[in-house]
Parts: structure tokens; sequence; C-alpha cells
């Protein structure tokens, strides 16, 4: 009786899962995503990468999920080639009608992408700004996306359930969805702002309202108001039906001072609305057993290919062809946000003390750039950087390398360290954020763990850290191996993060009605 009683959650539980499931068989959900990049096609970070998977997998599970994103001038002719355009203008109501042209793109699963057309706005090279900052329009170009969504349903007589959003470029949907909403045929939508990065809020002046055709009422400090000017995601915040962010430690990070960049008291206010739902990763095209772009294939219990690749990362960067040197691995954009300012304080001390090799790529703050670019010159054959965007130095990377560095100040989720926790290479991450729920500290004592963590900022914690894993890596062999393992079994593919969601569109659904 007890056992029976004991094994009551379980049963509950499947139960719920079970009935959860039933749903989705039974009644297929229209979403509708609107965002500023989607990979495959235009792409600056993990953004693009998440909206991708996610609709990917709801796709797959049976509903109806399409993509809105500008059609911007970066998007490469390949892709341009398997898009067709839909008959007729789409008017876009700000204000007055603005005119837009829409591209249809229909992947191989199932999934519809709409690429929104406006030669003024979107015909750049950039998809925030270029070399001289931030567009300085960018307050109508997002806002133009954000009223392309809901014109778009008119457009293709199709209604969405849910109209699912990401970060401020698109936090003014669940706003025009308040405007419009009352009556029409959108009225029992609902809306659902995913909040990937609070550091980015899209704030302006006050005129972008009317450039935006919003009504002047909205200039308020529980709206869209803000030190004087006009805040989109905090107009999201207030008016989306429910919120989440990207992980569950995030949800509860940005409700604080420090990590809700001035919107913390709006979170606050509508916490009993904000969920934190775990990023998963596309595990098919991350997948070291059959990734195009490595030396060799691998798997959990057959880890030959890694060594190859980390031959043939360590020959095509220029550094010592030497198996058995610990090789560290940096993948990011060079922002204050991901720590790598102080990464640089500890590097000279790190390279003095230790026999390592390090790789880095990515692009950003050009102070940041000069100052990798010199460690490098100072380091010939034992560190390479490369300044740049480069998809595939990135697989290979994650790849080649044995330890994967993120000592970032605020990780909302983060995607490397799981792609790294999947290709077997350990991730030594600072203690926030998604890093937090992701990645087991080791502990010798137990033999357990993913990686490492650390929790100060400080060039010395980093300096620790790196020492430690580098001792692991020469007296503990046998750990190392057990955490490889371990980090390749772990699963981070969408499935069980795509059941939250649908459970939060569902949600929001019944706050709705
Ligand atoms: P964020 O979204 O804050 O940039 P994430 O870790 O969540 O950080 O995701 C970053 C994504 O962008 C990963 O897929 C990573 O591989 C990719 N990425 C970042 N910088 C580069 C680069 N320079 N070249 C190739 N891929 C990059």
């Amino acid at each position: 009786m007890l056992a029976e009683f004991g094994n009551f959650p379980m049963m509950f539980y499947a139960a719920v899962d079970f009935r959860n499931r039933l749903c989705t068989k039974l009644f297929p959900m229209k979403i509708l995503m609107a965002v500023s990049e989607l990979a495959p096609y235009v792409k600056t970070g993990g953004l693009a990468d998440m909206v991708s998977a996610l609709s990917r997998e709801l796709c797959r599970g049976g509903d109806d999920v399409r993509v809105l994103l500008p059609f911007h001038g970066s998007i490469a002719e390949r892709w341009r080639r398997d898009m067709r355009p839909l008959e007729g203008p789409l008017a876009v109501h700000m204000g007055e009608e603005r005119w837009a042209r829409i591209h249809e793109l229909i992947e191989p699963g199932g999934l519809r992408v709409y690429f929104l057309e406006h030669h003024r706005l979107f015909e750049r090279s950039g998809i925030y700004g270029d070399c001289y900052g931030a567009y300085c329009d960018n307050g109508e170009r997002f806002a133009f996306l954000c009223r392309g969504a809901i014109d778009l349903t008119d457009f293709l007589h199709w209604i969405p359930d849910v109209f699912h959003c990401h970060d401020w470029m698109a936090a003014l949907v669940p706003v025009y969805l308040e405007m419009v909403a009352r009556h029409g045929p959108l009225s029992h939508s609902a809306s659902v702002l995913t909040l990937h990065n609070m550091e980015h809020q899209g704030y302006g002046d006050r005129s972008i309202l009317s450039t935006a055709g919003l009504p002047q009422w909205l200039f308020r400090s529980d709206a869209l108001e803000a030190c004087g000017g006009v805040n989109f995601l905090k107009g999201g915040i207030y008016f989306a039906n429910k919120i989440a962010a990207v992980s569950p430690s995030y949800a509860d990070e940005i409700r604080s001072a420090e990590g809700g960049f001035g919107l913390d008291h709006v979170l606050r206010f509508r916490g009993g609305d904000l969920v934190g739902i775990l990023n998963g990763i596309d595990t098919e095209l991350w997948n070291p057993a059959t990734d195009p772009h490595i030396a060799a294939p691998y798997a959990l219990g057959n880890l030959g290919g890694k060594k190859i690749c980390k031959a043939d990362l360590q020959k095509s960067c220029g550094l010592a062809q030497r198996p058995n040197v610990p090789l560290f691995g940096v993948i990011a954009r060079l922002q204050w946000q991901k720590g790598l300012d102080v990464l640089c304080d500890a590097m000279p001390w790190i390279l003095d003390s230790m026999d390592m090799q390090f790789v880095l790529l990515g692009t950003g703050q050009w102070n940041l750039e000069e100052r990798f670019r010199a460690i490098a010159r100072s380091n010939p054959g034992r560190v390479f950087v490369h300044i740049g965007y480069d998809e595939e130095l990135a697989h290979r990377i994650e790849a080649g390398c044995d330890f994967f560095l993120m000592p970032s100040r605020f990780e909302p989720c983060g995607l490397n360290q799981l792609y790294s926790l999947r290709y077997g290479t350990l991730p030594i991450v600072r203690s926030t954020g998604g890093l937090r729920d992701t990645v087991k500290n080791y502990d010798n004592s137990a033999d357990s763990g993913t990686g490492f963590l650390f929790n100060d900022l400080t060039a010395s914690a980093i300096h620790g850290t790196v020492g430690w894993a580098c001792h692991s890596y020469h007296n503990r062999p046998e750990h190392i191996s057990a955490m490889i393992s371990r980090a390749m079994a772990e699963d981070f593919s969408w499935k069980a993060s795509a059941e939250r969601y649908r459970h939060c569109y569902r949600w929001a659904l019944e706050k709705k009605a």
C-alpha cells in the first residue's frame, strides 16, 4: 500500500504528460513567431538558433507554426532561391498604410517562414547596426515588424492561437494585439513574450509612438514610458499574456535590480505570469556523429574521432601538434556581457603558468578584438584568434577542444555550453543564469559533474579554475573521461522544453479567455 502511495507522484506526472501529449495531438495549435533573426537564414547569436529549433520541434509535434522575420539585406542568395513571393502587397497599418512584400519559404519539415520585405527599412548590410553603431531608426524598423505580424494574419486568412514574440525587437506585438483585438478576428489570440536578454530593451524617443501608429495614452509608466522615453520591452512585458525567460535561474535573476536592467519592478509586478523555460538545442545540427563540418565523426563510447578533430583544429589554426596539451576554446560575441575582458586580463597569467593552448572565434567590440589579437601575436603556436563570424569553424572548435570557456557576467541561457556538453568538450563557466542550470560542477571526491563552475568574475577566479581543469586533465584522466561521458549523455533536446512552451501557450489562452 505504502509502495503504491509512494508511486503516486510518478503516476500523476505521467498522467499529466499523457494528457498534454493527447491535447497536442487532438488540438494542434496555430503559432506565429515574430523574431528579428532566424537560423540558418540570418543569425548573430543564440536567439536565431532558439527560435529555429523550437519552431521545428513544435512543427514535428503537429502544431501549425509559422515564423515572420525581416527580409534582411544580408540573407544569402542560396536562401533567396527557395523563397516564393506571395501575391499582392501587405498593408502594414502604422498610422497610415505602408506597403510591404511577403516572401514565403517552406522548410522540408513543414515550417513556414515569411520574410517581410521593405527596401528602406531592411535592405542593409547589418541586422541591428553597422560599424557606426546601432541604426538610429531601429524603433521604426522593429515596430514595422511587429505591426507586420498583426497584419500578416489577415493577409494569409490565418488566425494564430498564439503570437510568440522574442525580445524587444518583437515586444510591440502584444501591444498592437491589445490595440486591435478587442472585437475583431484576433480577439481570441493570446501573446507570449520570451525574454532572451534584458540588457537590450529598445529604448527611444516619445515620437516613435506616432511613427508606429500607437496612441499617445501608452506614454505612461504602466505601459511604454520609461525615464522620459519609450521602452518597447517594458510595453511587451506589460501587455503579453504570459512571459517566459530562457532559463529558470534567469527568470529569478531578472526580478532583481542587478538582472532586471531597470525593469525588475515590472517583472515582479508580472511575476505570476513569468516562467523560466530552459532552451534546448537542435540535436540534428549539433551532432558530433553526423556533423559535416568536423574532421571525423564520433559519439559517446567511441571518441576516436574527437582526437582527429583536435589534431585537425591544431593544424588549421597553426598550433603545435600536441595531442596531450589541453586545448581551450571560446566562441562568442565580444561584448561586455560575455566577461571576456576579464579573461583577457587573466590570459598572460594563465599562459605563463600553464602548458595549454587557446582558440578564440568572435567579433564585437574593437578593443576586445585588438586585445585578443595582441595575445595571439605574442604567443604563436599556442594561441589562435579568428575575428569574424564563421559557422563552420564554430563546429570545429566545439569538436576539437578539450574545454570551453564562458566567463559571462550574465548569461540568460547560453547555447554554446550545451553544444560543448554534446561534443564532450567540458565547459568552464561562471555560475550564472542558464550556465548554472545546465553545467554540474566537478567534484573530485565524488567523481561527479559535467564541467567546472566559478562564482566571482575575476582574473584570479578564471586563472584558478583553468588551473584546476589543467591539473585534472593531467592527473585525473579517468575523471575527465567519466565527465566527458556524463556530459555527452545529457539530453538538452527540445522535446521537454517544447512541451513546456505548449503548456505556456495553453496557459496564455486560458488567461485570454
Ligand atoms: P548569445 O545568444 O548571447 O550570443 P549563445 O551562447 O546563446 O550566446 O549563442 C551564441 C550562438 O552564436 C552559438 O550558436 C554560437 O556558436 C554562435 N556564435 C557566436 N559568435 C559566433 C562567431 N563569431 N562565429 C560563429 N558562430 C558564432
